[in-house]
Parts: C-alpha cells; sequence; structure tokens
C-alpha cells in the first residue's frame, strides 16, 4: 500500500499569484491600490470598496503568533506522518488584521507562545511551495 498523499493546493484565479510567488519563496498577499485596505486570503475584489484594484503585494513574512493548536489526530490520512504538528495563526508585522493560517515548524508545541515573533519558512509541494512560520531565534540566525 503506498503512503498517504498530503493534498496540494490548486491555484485558482484568485490565489495564482500567492503560489507563484511562494514557488520563488517570496510571501504575497493583496492590498487595494485605491483604500490601502489589505487582503488575505486571495479575493477577486476589495473588501473595503467597490473601485478598488486589488493587487498582489510581497511582505516581509515577518509576524507574530495570533493564535496555535496542536493538532495529535489526523483526520486526513495525508496528515498521518506529520503528527503533532501545529496549526497557527500568524499576524503579518505589515497589517496585523491580516492573519494568515497556517503551520509553525521548527519547533516543540510546549515551547509556542501567543505573540512569538515568527517568520516565514516555505515546504517545497509540488509544483509550488507551502508558507509556514518558524520562531525568529536571533536576527539572522537559526
Ligand atoms: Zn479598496
Amino acid at each position: 500500500m503506498s503512503s498517504p498523499v498530503r493534498q496540494r493546493p490548486v491555484p485558482d484565479a484568485a490565489t495564482a499569484f500567492h503560489w507563484a510567488a511562494a514557488a520563488e519563496g517570496r510571501l504575497e498577499v493583496q492590498r487595494c491600490s485605491a483604500c490601502g485596505t489589505w487582503q488575505y486570503p486571495p479575493s477577486v475584489g476589495c473588501p473595503a470598496c467597490i473601485d478598488g484594484a486589488i493587487e498582489p503585494v510581497a511582505v516581509s513574512g515577518r509576524g507574530t503568533v495570533y493564535s496555535f493548536t496542536v493538532v495529535r489526530q489526523a483526520f486526513d490520512p495525508g496528515f498521518v506522518d506529520h503528527l503533532p504538528y501545529v496549526v497557527a495563526l500568524v499576524a503579518l508585522e505589515e497589517e496585523p488584521a491580516i492573519r494568515l493560517l497556517t503551520n509553525l515548524v521548527e519547533v516543540e508545541p510546549d515551547a509556542i507562545d501567543v505573540d512569538m515573533a515568527v517568520e516565514v519558512v516555505f515546504e517545497p509541494l509540488g509544483d509550488t511551495a507551502l508558507p509556514q512560520f518558524r520562531p525568529v531565534t536571533r536576527r539572522g540566525e537559526h
């Protein structure tokens, strides 16, 4: 029997820019060129104004843990080999109201705190890569 397969992102018209950037190691969300409102998850229009042209924008990949949970039971067979893993909401440095649903990696679950400083890392997955986050230890070192 083959090992379980982890599901891969399926880019569509709204999300293609995000996955293309991730494949190249950049974290991109969206911002409205008319009113400046940030948007994530990707959308086809500004959530705050009718006329705004929402556009991809690269962010630093730095943020803080807003909330998290430790998953110890796999409900999808593709995650069995990843247990336990951490699902988190990470607030972006550029706009803390933008929170990415992601995984925290390179950290023991017991060492995670809300407001912990984290930075993006990319896990290759198929034709793209998954933005995930790890703790910032010391500036420029890991
Ligand atoms: Zn707008």
